[in-house]
């Protein structure tokens, strides 16, 4: 989607510290980390929020919490958290669906 900063992300039109990619999400570096390891987890292809989700983005969704718990076991964490804010009034500032991998002692909630 035009003028989508994670499509961006995703497209390698901006700039980020990628440390996963597939052919259906990318993971990333959040620029503004929140605990010793955050990460943030997005589809390929633009949903604006969960509450923008269908049936058909079933296998999606499942897909972002699988390769976050990959992740983290790659990272041999010993447990995580993971948040997905969603819509302005649930904390959501970027309009691209994305899942928050924290690792470590979160300074604060995302
Ligand atoms: P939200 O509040 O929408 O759930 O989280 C958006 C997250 O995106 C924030 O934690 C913020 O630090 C991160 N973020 C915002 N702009 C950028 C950016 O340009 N690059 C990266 N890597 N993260 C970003
Ligand atoms: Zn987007």
């Amino acid at each position: 989607m035009k003028d989508c900063l994670f499509c961006k992300i995703a497209e390698g039109e901006e700039e980020a510290d990628i440390v996963y990619e597939d052919d259906q999400v990318v993971a990333f570096k959040d620029i503004n980390p929140k605990a010793p390891t955050h990460l943030l987890i997005i589809p390929k292809q633009h949903i604006t929020s969960l509450k923008e989700a269908e049936e058909e983005h079933q296998q999606l969704l499942g897909k972002l919490m699988l390769t976050a718990k990959q992740i983290a076991a790659d990272k041999d964490a010993a447990g995580y958290k993971l948040v997905m804010n969603t819509g302005e009034k649930g904390g959501q500032m970027v309009e691209h669906l994305h899942l928050h991998l924290l690792i470590g002692k979160p300074k604060q909630w995302p």
